[in-house]
């Protein structure tokens, strides 16, 4: 049987618009991947009668309604007294859940007030999800037709609830198991990924195939329905190995979060390390470095040298090419790597200087001319980028960033540095 979801979505913040609705997208795309159709996004105010009316809307148009938010104390519990009265359960008090709720305050150190205890009241026969990440459990029950899931607000917690505890009720629903691989890709577009994949996509039931753009990278994440896990991965393994045979290089990795990741995953394996000199990314490669758990491995460190005397004293940059070349040029980004390498005492160092506008430099060079460069014990790599048709800062210095890991993981994969993605 194929499902229909709506979330439903409780909090008057989203509708005044100090929040953006993060819940609903995250559980959207946690729903596609199970293969659930979501077709419809409900937000509500704290307003018992309104929640009640989108219920009952609800109810009529999905078989799975998820609700985020009103599940804390501070809300008198508002979504689950509205969500028990819509479907005619009672609540009823859970000593489990008081006791959870009890020594989760004990763990951070704060004394439980009474009013938490409003949260160990839950529908009567409801599975209930417990709540790892904070105070106030989930729950899910089947009434009158449709299945109900509800999940804390929060997205520190909503996250987590949804995966480790929504995710399996919800494969309950469906005969077998749902497991899928996420490719994920650097140096293409997302529409000429598309494009080369369009009919295929079309065609494919079962895995299927889909395809996300995110923040100058893309994903591609083939999904496969079978009766247990091993037997999913047999029907998904053809359609990977075609991905990696039509996009090549191009994926740095399945089933990973981050280029950073993958660059020190390879760094680890050979026992090297690493460092950076940054100006255009101000920070942003080391940050994103240090973002991965166990970095302190082989990350060195990173040097901020915004300006030309930074440059010049900190990683030894010489003035004359400061005033040949300017601070953005190839020559220079070679020398901050090779300044960086030696400064930093690493066997390979990161290296950026550009235009991150508004305007352009005091050369002429347009915003989005950036330089990245790597230097390693067999030479210095330089990549020249001309990133601006949409000059905006941050995007810019994450498209910069990303081409200097992409320049790590080449040279540590032993891919040619030299070409242009
Ligand atoms: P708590 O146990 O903290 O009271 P709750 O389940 O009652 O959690 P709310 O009180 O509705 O949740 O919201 C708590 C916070 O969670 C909000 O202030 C907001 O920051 C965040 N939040 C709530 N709903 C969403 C949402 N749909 N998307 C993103 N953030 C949300």
């Amino acid at each position: 049987m194929s499902h229909t979801v709506e979330i439903l979505s409780v909090g008057t913040e989203l509708l005044l618009g100090n929040i953006a609705n993060t819940d609903a997208q995250m559980l959207s795309q946690g729903l596609s991947e199970l293969g659930l159709n979501v077709f419809y996004h409900t937000v509500v105010g704290d307003n018992p009668a309104r929640v009640t009316e989108a219920v009952n809307i609800a109810k009529k148009r999905a078989d799975i309604i998820i609700t985020t938010g009103g599940l804390g104390p501070t809300c008198d519990d508002l979504t689950k007294n509205v969500l028990a009265k819509a479907f005619g359960k009672k609540l009823v008090f859970d000593q489990e859940s008081a006791d959870r709720c009890k020594a989760f305050f004990d763990r951070i150190g704060r004394t439980m007030t009474d009013n938490n205890l409003q949260q160990a009241m839950l529908p009567e026969g409801c599975t209930i999800l417990t709540n790892d990440w904070g105070t106030a459990p989930g729950c899910a029950f089947y009434a009158d037709g449709v299945h109900v899931i509800m999940l804390p607000g929060p997205p520190s917690e909503c996250r987590p609830m949804f995966y480790h505890r929504a995710v399996p009720y919800l494969q309950q629903l469906s005969e077998g198991v749902i497991f899928s691989h996420t490719l994920k890709l650097f140096g293409i577009g997302e529409s000429t990924m598309e494009a080369q994949l369009r009919a295929q996509m079309n065609a494919m039931t079962n895995p299927t195939l889909a395809p996300y753009a995110k923040e100058g990278e893309c994903e591609l994440r083939v999904t496969a329905k079978a009766a247990t896990v091993e037997e999913a991965q047999v029907l998904l393994k053809p359609t990977v190995d075609q991905l990696f045979q039509l996009f090549g290089d191009k994926i740095y990795g399945m089933d990973v979060s981050s280029q950073e990741e993958v660059v020190e995953q390879l760094l680890r394996e050979k026992g090297l390390t690493i460092g950076c000199a940054e100006s255009c990314t101000g920070g942003l490669i080391a940050k994103r470095l240090t973002d991965v758990p166990g970095a302190s491995q082989v990350f060195q460190g990173g040097i901020v040298s915004y300006t030309n005397e930074v440059k010049h004293k900190v990683l030894g940059v010489p003035q004359e090419l400061l005033d040949q070349y300017g601070a953005v040029s190839a020559p220079v980004a070679r020398a901050m790597a090779e300044g960086a390498r030696k400064a930093l005492g690493c066997d390979i160092a990161l290296a950026s200087t550009g235009v991150a506008g508004p305007d352009p430099d005091d050369r002429g060079n347009e915003v989005g001319t950036m330089f990245v460069a790597l230097a390693t014990p067999d030479g210095t790599y330089v990549r020249a980028l001309h990133l601006g048709n949409r000059p905006v800062r941050a995007r810019l210095r994450t498209q910069t960033a990303h081409h200097a890991f992409d320049l790590a993981r080449r040279w540590l994969t032993g891919l040619p540095c030299d070409d242009q993605p």
